[in-house]
């Protein structure tokens, strides 16, 4: 089981309409794709996300020179000392390194990990509210309306980045629309203070399928977290760019979340994910992963999701719901995996349990050119 090659594949895919949040406007969808082959012939894939031009040259000149003849079984080892180099290529590794291991022993990711527990799992469509058209409230909500057509239950939108009146403006015209049909998260992210965070809690009350307001403050400001966690009536969320699990532990230990929110992509490897999902039950809190970022990261988010302990005893809530990006996106349809009315049956082949379309993913390589 020694690393024998490893392919790399940056993917850039340009929006024709670029959508956003209160972090601006995305132009351009990217990820960067990563094979190991050992010497037997035994394959994994792994995916991450950063500045493509970074992770060609981080690849190039120190990664693969590094792990070519290292052993699989290495696994722990070798994703710790990349952790310390670049967490996100960590993660990438650490993803290959798994279904290697996985397929080795010829069994599924989650039969690996100690067996399934959950065969599906629930998504929540998740949007980037905004464009720069000057009817972006319209054009959010013929977009959530399309996609509840599909059967999604629950769907997350954008606040934050306009003036709050906008955004409540946003959110009233949305409940009005579908509020009776779906949960509704609302992100903010990091983009409040308390002050202006607890101006919703008037609609808030007005309200019963809000299913939590996400990352209303910036994440470092755990006692606001704390006042503001006391003050609504709906849950908060958060944590998608934490990178430790100590980081978690620290907003558990405080009492800051009802839900965190880690990411494959953003953590030191599989480890500090799955590390990170347990802490939830260990202190009665909820995990919804957050994944917005990546196809094959949710689908190791829903791995670790259908490998977790339940949250709850409450019938059809024994487990938390994961990000589905419903943006316009191809990079979605490179692995054939589709909710079905909000739900995600796990692939339980052995190794991941689904192909990746590499004929497809050749129409997106990056070719080195300017992102736009
Ligand atoms: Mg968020």
């Amino acid at each position: 089981m020694i690393i024998e090659k490893i392919d790399t594949y940056p993917l850039l895919y340009r929006l024709k309409n670029p959508y956003g949040d209160a972090n601006g406007y995305k132009k351009y969808r990217s990820c960067f794709m990563i094979r190991i082959t050992t010497a037997s012939g035994i394959e994994g894939w792994g995916e991450c996300i950063d500045w493509l031009p970074t992770l060609v040259d981080g690849f190039k000149h120190r990664l693969i020179p590094y792990l070519i003849g290292k052993k699989v079984t290495s696994h722990t080892q070798l994703v710790t000392t990349i952790g310390k180099w670049h967490q996100r290529s960590a993660a990438a590794i650490s993803m290959a390194l798994t279904e290697i291991l996985a397929k080795q022993s010829k069994l599924s990711v989650c039969e690996w990990w100690g067996g399934i527990l959950h065969h599906h799992i629930p998504v929540y469509a998740s949007f980037q509210s905004y464009t720069d058209q000057e009817k972006w409230i319209n054009h959010s909500l013929d977009l959530v309306e399309g996609v509840i057509h599909e059967g999604y239950p629950m769907v997350k939108v954008k606040v934050g980045g306009k003036k709050l009146q906008e955004d409540q403006a946003h959110i009233q015209a949305l409940q009005a629309r579908i509020g009776h049909q779906v949960g509704i998260a609302i992100d903010a992210n990091q983009s409040y203070d308390v002050a202006t965070a607890v101006q919703w809690e008037r609609q808030f009350q007005n309200w019963s399928n809000i299913l939590w307001l996400e990352e209303p403050l910036p994440m470092d400001h755990l006692s606001d977290y704390k006042t503001l966690r006391s003050t609504l009536s709906v849950p908060l969320a958060g944590g998608e760019n934490l990178i430790k699990p100590i980081q978690f532990l620290t907003l558990l230990a405080d009492g800051a979340l009802d839900i965190i929110q880690p990411d494959v992509m953003h953590m030191a490897g599989l480890g500090a994910f799955r590390d990170t999902a347990k802490l939830s039950r260990y202190y009665g809190i909820r995990c919804s992963p957050h994944c917005f970022d990546g196809f094959l990261s949710r689908l190791y988010a829903l791995f670790t999701q259908a490998t977790l302990g339940q949250w709850s005893k409450m019938e059809g809530e024994n487990i938390e719901p994961i990000e589905w990006d419903v943006m316009d996106n191809p990079f979605t349809t490179l692995i054939p995996l589709r909710p079905q009315n909000g739900v995600v049956t796990i692939p339980e082949g052995i190794g991941i349990g689904v192909e990746i379309d590499q004929e497809k993913m050749k129409a997106y390589l990056w070719d080195g050119s300017r992102y736009w």
